[in-house]
């Protein structure tokens, strides 16, 4: 395998830096297979306090032995270093950008465009399929869930499909995003999956041990590691809604995560400072709540609450 102009000899594990244009490099972990075959790359922390897939990374880093593997595996566990150590939400601090709206990229833009950059162009050449590792932000509370595109091409699409329905994750969620790590690589032909579990800033054993699940289950899917996968008793979310806030003010969910909400249901409110009601949410139809913001101060345009239905 070459990657990053680093030549990576069978059953070797490398760590190898991604170099991104005026800053410093990303740390990956090259594993070769002892065996030819398909390259998974899998990606972390582009949100800076989403913490569950980091702690997985680092774990699988270890555990993992390229002398087990047909195939290769690419993990990059901080794909927004400086978001991360700050604690930043959602954002690269540098510029303030969301770098899950930065693709695709530019070598001569701020930090967020040229880490879009970077990792577009020394991933997408090396992935046969990407993985992205996401949680609910530090004020969002998030049930487990797999968002599979619909921006690629009919085979990119149905091959990301067909990976979703081996992950442990209850929930997968049609969504159409177009330019972040996950929806751009889809739109270069490599099927890709963004994964989200845990939330509220925090992480826990349990989650990050259902994390590396997942990816052992792509591993498996991709014939990566051998064994294949159970069939899993999951559900596709047909239909989203994604509330956001029509003011800034102080939001009171009054719904839980998971919880099965009937068409009129109450989700919450959106109070100003005196107690007068800004906003009251209530579900379009029967569903179930994905995520909410469990924050109380939210800023106009911030999301208050997903659900969806089958
Ligand atoms: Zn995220």
């Amino acid at each position: 395998m070459i990657f990053c102009g680093m030549a990576l000899a069978p059953g070797r594990k490398v760590r190898v830096p991604l170099p991104v244009p005026g800053a410093q490099p990303l740390e990956t972990l090259c594993l070769c297979g002892a065996a030819p075959g398909r390259t998974l790359v899998v990606t972390a922390g582009v949100h800076g306090c989403e913490y569950v897939g980091v702690q997985a990374l680092r774990r699988l880093a270890v555990e993992l032995d390229p002398a087990e593997l047909s195939g290769n595996v690419i993990l990059l566990p901080l794909a927004n270093p400086t978001g991360f150590y700050a604690g930043a939400k959602q954002v690269v601090p540098e510029d303030g950008v969301n770098l899950n709206r930065a693709f695709p990229g530019d070598p001569a833009g701020t930090l967020s465009a040229r880490l879009a950059y970077a990792l577009e162009t020394a991933l997408y050449q090396a992935a046969d399929f990407l993985a992205d590792l996401h949680s609910g932000d530090c004020n969002e509370a998030l049930y487990p869930l797999v968002f599979f595109p619909t921006a690629g091409t009919e085979a990119v699409n149905r091959a990301a499909l067909t990976a979703a329905r081996a992950l442990t994750v209850h929930y997968r969620v049609r969504s159409t995003a177009q330019n972040g790590l996950y929806s751009w690589a889809v739109q270069k032909n490599i099927p890709a999956l963004l994964i989200e579990r845990g939330g509220l800033g925090l992480w826990s054993e349990t989650e990050v041990n259902a994390c590396c699940e997942d990816v052992r289950a792509l591993l498996r899917h991709l014939d990566i590691l051998p064994g294949g996968n159970p069939f899993r008793d999951q559900v596709e979310i047909a239909e989203a809604r994604y509330v956001e806030s029509a003011a800034d003010g102080l939001w009171h969910p009054a719904a839980g995560l998971n919880d099965s909400v009937k068409a009129g249901a109450l989700l919450g409110r959106l109070e100003d400072l005196s107690g007068r009601c800004i906003q009251e949410v209530r579900a379009e139809f029967d569903g179930v709540v994905l995520y909410y913001t469990a924050g109380l101060g939210v800023a106009a345009g911030d999301p208050l609450i997903a659900y969806g239905h089958p």
